[in-house]
């Protein structure tokens, strides 16, 4: 198994052989041999050469949404997919209006489309939000296949809730990348809780810990 999380050798950011896990993956020879061929895949390569150039080109300088401009620009795409959460409606309109003044075409789709009930995937009355199961589902499989008939050149997610992503990337055709994730709680910055794991968050993620 794979532990690179608990890792503190960091080897393979140097080469050094002898600074890696006995367990590293670096050390797969078939699954590296087989990345580095899918690297050479025409797509993949001018993405991969891309996301780099992105990386040293505004390495600390800009933001994600600047960073995703300039990756759109570089990979010459035009059309563009906004898959977007209600509760960042906003937000969303802000993102459109600042890749439209860029210059690209943007398509743009809310989870709610289709107005879907709760009911119809089989949840009861107890398992929604009003209590109600004809309350309107989040529908990321519509979002995904609006994008794919608008045939957009790449999707940009903004703020879809945890498995609405999955679904949604499950059934997308275009690439995609994610510009905020939903996150009630934190203003949608889940790594706040990740950086208070070990004080205001201990007991929420690791509740048992301090009970022995
Ligand atoms: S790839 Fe190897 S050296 Fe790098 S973090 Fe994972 S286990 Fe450590």
């Amino acid at each position: 198994m794979s532990h690179c999380a608990e890792c503190d050798l960091r080897g393979c950011k140097t080469y050094e052989e002898d600074k890696t896990l006995r367990d590293c993956p670096g050390k797969d020879k078939p699954i590296q041999e087989q990345a580095a061929a899918l690297f050479q895949e025409p797509d993949s390569l001018r993405m991969a050469r891309a996301a780099a150039q992105v990386e040293a080109e505004g390495y600390g300088q800009l933001c994600r949404m600047e960073e995703i401009i300039l990756f759109c620009k570089k990979l010459g795409f035009q059309k563009l997919g906004l898959v977007f959460c209600t509760g960042l409606s906003k937000e969303a309109a802000t993102v459109s209006r600042i890749l439209r003044y860029h210059g690209f075409d943007v398509a743009s789709v809310l989870c709610k489309n289709g107005s879907h009930p709760k009911s119809s995937i089989g949840l009861t009355c107890d398992e929604t939000l009003s209590g109600n199961d004809l309350e309107v589902m989040c529908n990321p499989i519509g979002q995904a296949l609006v994008m794919n008939q608008e045939n957009v050149d790449f999707n940009i997610l903004l703020g879809l809730c945890v498995g609405h992503d999955t679904l949604c990337l499950k059934y997308l055709d275009a690439p995609a990348t994610v510009l905020a994730v939903k996150d009630r709680r934190t203003g949608h910055n889940p790594l706040a809780a990740i950086y208070l794991a070990d004080g205001y968050y201990r007991k929420r993620l690791f509740p048992e810990q301090d009970k022995a």
